[in-house]
Parts: structure tokens; sequence; C-alpha cells
């Protein structure tokens, strides 16, 4: 049976899983992590890179390494958290004229969707390469709180990877999916708390006899490690600011420096009680280098994160308000996310519910294990489990006077239908138009446009006569439909919803023909560079030996070598395939006359004696 991809497409990692003989297991990416660094990174002779290769040279590339996108995907350019992410990213994002938010990265513009898809078709690669065989089929986690356009970018950037996206499910729901399996308990009320690299979720659900049941989610997409990250970054440049009179929020390369520093420190800090953060050189005035030298206790970190702790406090509250529960009904709590990893969140966890939280898995895993288990249940490999998942925000059209009329509550479980009859305002109006909003705002216009479409050809009658029927459907992956059918002429109109920061399906194939067009340049690259490392180990090796066992060579040996020599360190500047080829035949013959002059020199004595 082909494989289906279970994966946590994370805003600073992505984990995959697949079954495997009836269980899930986590594949090792090509450098054997389990996790993958959700960047990319493009470098100044126009290659790209991907993962750990990408966070291992952002420091020097700060502005073409493309880290969090996954803020900004299925996001329009107004958007308050945009205008947030802007002032903190390190690379360049610009409106595009349609209002979407797209990455420029020299003189080219990415849409988020795009970048996801390069970490997607990384996964996806070396999931391939571990398996041997072709995966054309995912299942993608999103948060609880993301919205249909958040949703269908990421199914896009899925598409854009050469991946059918089978389902979208919710983060929290595929942990509790992977917690689930493991349990043997009839009924069980779990609440799942996700802080990440960049957002909060908080979901209450319960098990019945293996079927899951979302009761209600929460969250804050803006809350996670980072901030953390940010908050002890923010702490180091005010302590130098005071110490050395320097400030470098203007200084990218001290700042990415200063970042990593801060993310080492707070992880350190999960474990012990104090750390050293030290930045040799890290600017330098009239007086010299200058140089952060900072000891950081836990008791210190502890009251700079503090106020991001808090703020998981409320969503939390919230989502038990939602499910009609007390925390003391919620029988286990879990843990997701790198970020819980920190003491002090977990007395949090402890302090909200009442119960110290269960770690028995491993945070950064069990969605991709969740994804993995989901997709198991629809290819029949795994039996006894039904998911049940909610839709996080509730949906419906603007009426008369700008008012928003909602035909889906939010935290209704998925998928759903749901029917409305709706009528004209003024005499003999043969035209309704139809605007699809997602929120929770009353006023139409404080929600968030889905789009709009019309219904024509209504026969002349007086105002509130006619019959519109209004019909929203959600699919099982949080995808809406909309149609609307009036009821005298049978006339029905479809809605294929193009949903604000969803890509159009012409740009869809414009991104995979490019995409496509791009692989084997991309391969060619590839394995361009494996050539020149090879002959660069070469050369150095050649070198080395030449340098000591030279001299025992005739001379036209000796002048023949050195040339060959420098010939092939210039061509390791050839872009050429065919000039590599040549110099790796050419030091192959290199390595062969050295050889012999080695064994020559070791043979001589032996025959001296
Ligand atoms: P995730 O999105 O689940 O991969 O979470 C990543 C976040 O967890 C990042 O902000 C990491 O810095 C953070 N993280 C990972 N390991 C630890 C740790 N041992 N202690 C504290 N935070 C951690």
């Amino acid at each position: 049976m082909a494989k289906v991809l279970g994966i946590d497409l994370g805003t600073t990692n992505s984990c995959c899983a697949v079954i495997e003989v009836g269980s899930p297991q986590v594949i090792a990416n090509r450098e054997g992590a389990r996790t993958t660094p959700s960047i990319v990174a493009f470098t100044e002779d126009g290659e790209r890179l991907v993962g750990q290769i990408a966070k291992r040279q952002a420091i020097t590339n700060p502005s073409q390494t493309i880290y969090a996108v996954k803020r900004l995907i299925g996001r329009k350019w107004a958007a308050p958290e945009i205008r947030d992410a802007r002032d903190h990213l390190s690379y360049p994002i610009v409106a595009a004229p349609n209002g979407d938010v797209k990455i420029r990265v020299r003189d080219r513009d990415y849409s988020p969707e795009e970048i996801a898809a390069f970490v997607l078709r990384e996964i996806k690669e070396f999931c391939e390469e571990a398996f041997g065989e072709e995966i054309r089929e995912a299942i993608i986690t999103v948060p609880a709180y993301f919205d249909d356009s958040q949703r269908q970018a990421t199914r896009d950037a899925g598409r854009i990877a050469g991946l059918e996206v089978l389902r979208i499910i919710n983060e929290p729901t595929a942990a509790s999916l992977a917690y689930g399996l493991e349990k043997t308990k009839a009924h069980e009320t779990i609440a799942v708390y996700d802080l990440g690299g960049g957002t909060f979720d908080i979901s209450i659900l319960r098990i019945d006899n293996g079927m899951f049941e979302v009761l209600s989610t929460s969250g804050d997409t803006f809350l996670g490690g980072e901030d953390f990250d940010r908050a002890i970054m923010d702490w180091l440049l005010g302590e130098f600011i005071a110490s050395a009179g320097i400030d470098l929020r203007q200084d990218r390369l001290a700042l990415q420096r200063l970042k990593e520093a801060a993310e080492k420190a707070k992880c350190e800090l999960s474990t012990t009680h104090e750390t050293t953060i030290a930045l040799p050189f890290i600017a330098s005035d009239a007086s010299g280098p200058k140089h952060i030298n900072q000891v950081l206790t836990r008791d210190r970190f502890e009251s700079l994160v503090e106020p991001l702790i808090q703020r998981t406090a409320e969503p939390c509250r919230n989502a038990l308000e939602s499910a009609g529960l007390q925390p003391d009904q919620v029988d286990t709590v879990i843990l997701v996310g790198g970020q819980t990893r920190t003491p002090r969140v977990q007395q949090m966890v402890e302090t909200i519910f009442g119960r110290a939280p269960s770690r028995s898995i491993n945070p950064d895993e069990v969605v991709a294990v969740g994804a993995a288990i989901q997709a198991g249940v629809l290819r029949g490999e795994i039996k006894d489990i039904v998911l049940l998942d909610v839709t996080p925000l509730s949906l419906g059209i603007e009426t008369h006077g700008g008012i928003f009329v909602k035909l889906i509550e939010r935290n209704s479980t998925i998928p759903t239908k749901n029917t409305q009859i709706f009528t004209t305002v003024s005499d003999n109006q043969n035209v309704v138009e139809i605007s699809v909003l997602q929120g929770e705002r009353e006023i139409a216009k404080e929600n968030k446009s889905l789009g709009k479409f019309q219904l024509v050809g209504i026969p002349a009658a007086a105002r509130g006569v006619p019959q519109i029927e209004v019909t929203f459907a959600i699919d099982s992956s949080g995808i809406v439909n909309v149609s609307a059918r009036d009821m005298a002429t049978g006339r029905a109109q479809g809605l294929q919803i193009n949903p604000a920061g969803g890509l159009s399906s012409d740009e869809i194939e414009r991104i995979v023909a490019e995409a496509d067009a791009n692989k084997t340049l991309d391969a060619k690259k590839k394995e361009l560079r494996r050539l020149k490392n090879k002959l660069e180990g070469l050369i150095t090796g050649n070198e080395r030996i030449f340098r000591e066992f030279g001299n025992l060579l005739q001379p036209d040996e000796r002048d023949r070598v050195g040339r060959t020599l420098q010939v092939a360190k210039e061509a390791m500047t050839c872009e050429e395939r065919g000039d590599i080829d040549n110099a790796l035949l050419d030091m192959q013959g290199v390595s062969r006359i050295l050889t012999n002059a080695m064994l020559y020199k070791t043979d001589k004595p032996a025959s001296a004696e």
C-alpha cells in the first residue's frame, strides 16, 4: 500500500511520521535528525537550502534565510499580525497588489505557500529516499485556530510540493490521537496544551471508546518559543546598552547571534539553574572590540518570560468554559511543543488544571505521530478510531444593515452542514449578493471575508417574498463550501470560495510548473556540488601527499602532478559538469602516481636490507 505521510508543519520545526507495520514511526531526515527546521535559505550563488543546513548559515545570511513562514501563510498584508511580524523578521516581506504577503528574495517574490512547499518537498524527498518509493499523499496538521484561508494555503503548499493533502487536521487533535492510541480507558477528557515555536493552542477533547471529539479550542496564534527567545534578546540588548553604550538593534548579524544564543540559553535553563551567554566581538567602538558575557539564572529567565507564560492562562479558561467543564473534570493534560520543556511552563499548566501534566509522549513528535495515525485510520490500517474535529471560528453571511448571521457556530463538529432561508430587501430585487464571512463579530465588516458571489435571475416579487436557501458545508479538512438556491426557480449558484490568502488554481499550476522546471536544475546543482566536494577532498589529500612524497617522483612526473593539481583547482570554480568530471579523472591518475611513490618509499628500505 502506498505510504501516506503524517506531517507536522511547524513554525520552527517540522516532523514527519508514517505507519509502518501497523504502528507510527518518525522518519529521520538526511542528517539523522527526527525534526527538521522549517527554514529555507537562498545563498548568494543561487542555491536553495532547506532545514538544518539553512539554519546553520542563518547567521551570515539573515536577510535571505526565511523562517517562521507559518506566521504569514494565508494572511493578508493588512492583518495586524503581519504588522507585528514585519518588525521582527530579519527578511523583507512586501505587499502584493492583491493584498497578499510576499517574501522578497533579491529580485523575486515568493508566497509563504511556496516557502512552506520547499520544506514539505524536502520532507517528501527524504522520506522517499528512506523508503525507496515515490510518496504522493499526506496529512498535514495546522494550529486549531487557523482559519479557512490558512488551511487552504497549507493545502496549496502541499500541492506545490507535489503532495495531495488528504486532510488538514488540528495539531492538538493529532496529539490526542497519538495519546489515545496508547490508552485503554473507555472515557477520558484530555486537555492538550501546545506551546510550540510560534503558536499556542489549547484544546479540550473527549475520547469515548476510541472515538475522539474536540469539545473546544482556544489559543493565541502569536505566542510561542520565539517570544521567549525575544524576551532574552531584549534583556541582553538592554544590558549591552547599559554596559557598553551600544545599541545592537540595527546590526542584523549581531541580532542573529543574539537570537541563537538566547534560544540556546533558554533550552539549557530547562535542565540547569544558571547559564552563561558568551558572544565575543559582538561590536566595537573607538575603545576596541566589545563582548557579551552575561550570566542568566533560571529565576531571572522566569521573570523575563512570566508575562508570556501568564498569557496562556486565559485561553485555557476560555476553552474550559466553552467545553462546559471545570478544571478538575479534565482527566489528563498533555504537553505538545518544545517550549513546554520549560519547567515554569509546566508549573503553570499544573496551576491552571490542578494536576501535573503528562509527559509520556515526546512533545516534538507527538503531532506528526498523530497525523500518521490519522493516515492509518483513513487507510484502514488502524481500526476502532473515529475522529471528530471542530471548526475553530463561526461562519456565516452578511445580511441587510451589515449584520453578520452565523450559519455554523464555532466549535461545531466537522464535517458539518447547515441551511438557512434568506430573502430580498427591496421590491423586484433580482440579484442577491452572498458575502461569506468567518469570525465572531456581529458586525459583518469586522469579520474576515472569505469571498462573495451573486445569485441572479430572481423573479420580480415584493420584498421579503423570494426564498433564498443558503447552505454552508465544511468538509472534514475544515474547507468551506457555500451555495445559494432560489426556491421558486430552483436556480442555484455554487460558490467556489477562493479564500483570501489562498492562491488561485492558475497560480498554483504556475508554481507547480515552476517547481517542476526547477527540479532538474536543482538536482543538477546538487550533483555538481557533490562532485565538487569530492574533487576538493581529492585535491587536498593529493596536495598533502605531494608535499610529503613529491621529491620521490621523477622530475617530469613531478611537473605533471603539479600542473594537474593546478588545473583541478581551477576546475573548482567551473560550473560545467564535464570540467569537474575531467578533473576528477585527472585526480584519480594523480592519486595513483602518488600512491606508487609512497609504496616506492616504503619498499625502498626493505629492498636495501
Ligand atoms: P516546536 O514548534 O514544537 O518545534 O517548538 C519549538 C520551540 O521549543 C522553540 O522555540 C524551541 O526553542 C523550544 N524548545 C525546544 N527545546 C526546548 C527546551 N529543552 N527547553 C525550552 N524550550 C525548548
